[in-house]
């Protein structure tokens, strides 16, 4: 990200260049998300928009004696270049927690080390779409998905979810519709556990009957989990790649379950697609950084990660459930899930509110959201927000809420 988180949306007058640009340049827009960034993090501001995970319970200073002692002990290979796979240290480390979530035939092989997720959504766009090509996704999307796949000029086509997550049937209707058209289906995205923004979990029954309608029809399914792990009760759902390793490619991060700033995360797939993965690392960044990745390997080697992660799920389940409490009591003319996982809810405002067009009233009044227009393609979602409640503190997000209930009354009242 630049300095100015804004700087994407900012109108260039004068661009020698307008005219020159390539048309996938063309279809880039900036995130709303990002848009928001810079207000949002005002410190009057409560911000329930953006999905910081929070790190003030991270063993800082534990941590930096043993990065140090890594970085004298190995500082030539941290300094290094490294694989384009990734390290295999690390690609071994990542199976336990996989294991977690019932992938056990995974081998360090299997899996391609990439910077963030968000460089694993685009490395897998670029190697299975052309133009014009479909991608099924569930609406509404996460929004960094949707802004790889645009700026892929890929079609996302949309499939309704409800309580349970992704609607099988529904999927099925709408693969039939696209193929009908005679679209070419290239993969099935989804975020199957405590989906960003919609906060739902695909249910245990659902999750063979996806497998196998993908299956049918030989469409890829791109497995996007960066919060399984953060179910508050301590809860797993079984990956769908523990139930299919040839029709799956898995994708998890370290974003969300240690921290986001080394931008490690990583992709599990069948051999030949984890082949062009690696080719597509090579050319898109030579080689995922050695000293990210080690740095991640010294947290994983030397710290008790289950314990921290079980911290995690405790202190977001505390704050979820201030968020939930604080809506009860201010906002009971809206309507939400009670997530049991991960870090957003997704709020239905009352009718003929437009979301989008309150922000700036929101922001006058120092809360910050994501209004639900970022998370569609085609306009829908300004009867939506996001809030998140993974970074303020309990007593924040209780301002906030009371903050947004003000804005919400006086959008009634008018
Ligand atoms: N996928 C989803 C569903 C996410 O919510 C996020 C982060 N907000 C990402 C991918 C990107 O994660 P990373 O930091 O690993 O790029």
């Amino acid at each position: 990200m630049t300095d100015d988180p804004n700087i994407a949306s900012k109108i260039i007058t004068n661009d020698p260049w307008f005219g020159s640009y390539a048309q996938r340049a063309e279809t880039m827009r900036a995130s709303e998300i990002r848009a928001l960034f810079a207000v949002a993090n005002r410190p009057e501001v409560v911000s329930l928009a953006g999905g910081m995970p929070y790190l003030g319970r991270m063993p800082f200073d534990q941590l930096s004696e043993e990065i140090g002692r890594m970085l004298r002990d190995q500082g030539e290979k941290a300094w290094q270049y490294g694989s384009a796979q990734g390290d295999p240290h690390l690609r071994e480390d990542v199976l336990p927690i996989m294991a977690m979530e019932g992938i056990t035939n995974a081998q360090p092989d299997d899996v391609v080390i990439v910077n963030g997720s968000q460089s694993g959504l685009d490395l897998i766009t670029r190697i299975m779409c052309n133009p014009g090509d479909v991608v099924l996704a569930e609406a509404p999307n996460y929004v960094g998905a949707l802004g790889v796949f645009q700026s892929f000029q890929v079609d996302v086509v949309n499939v309704p979810m409800d309580a349970d997550g992704l609607v099988p049937e529904l999927l099925e209707e709408t693969i039939k519709a696209q193929l009908a058209e005679g679209k070419h289906i290239k993969m099935l995205y989804t975020v199957p556990n405590f989906h960003n923004p919609a906060g739902v979990t695909m249910s245990r029954e659902r999750r063979p009957k996806v497998l196998e309608i993908a299956k049918k029809y030989h469409i890829l399914i791109l497995e996007d989990n960066p919060y399984g792990l953060l179910g508050f009760d301590g809860q797993t759902y079984p990956a769908l790649r523990s139930m299919d390793s040839e029709n799956v490619v898995y994708l998890s991060s370290f974003s969300k379950i240690i921290a986001p700033g080394m931008r490690v995360a990583w992709m599990v797939a069948p051999p030949g697609i984890r082949q062009k993965l690696v080719l597509a690392n090579e050319s898109s960044i030579l080689c995922p950084s050695n000293m990210s990745q080690m740095t991640i390997t010294c947290y994983l080697d030397n710290f008790d990660w289950k314990a921290q992660i079980s911290d995690y799920r405790n202190m977001y389940r505390e704050r979820r459930d201030a968020m939930d409490g604080a809506l009860r009591e201010y906002l009971p003319s809206c309507s939400w899930n009670k997530p049991e996982g991960g870090f957003y809810i997704w709020l239905r405002i009352p009718d003929g509110l437009d979301a989008k067009a309150m922000l700036p009233r929101a922001i006058t009044a120092k809360v910050a959201y994501v209004s639900g227009t970022a998370f569609y393609n085609d306009g829908n979602g300004k009867d939506h927000m996001r809030l998140s409640f993974c970074y303020p503190t309990p007593e924040r997000i209780v301002e906030g809420v009371r903050r947004l209930a003000g804005v919400i009354d006086r959008e009634l009242e008018t």
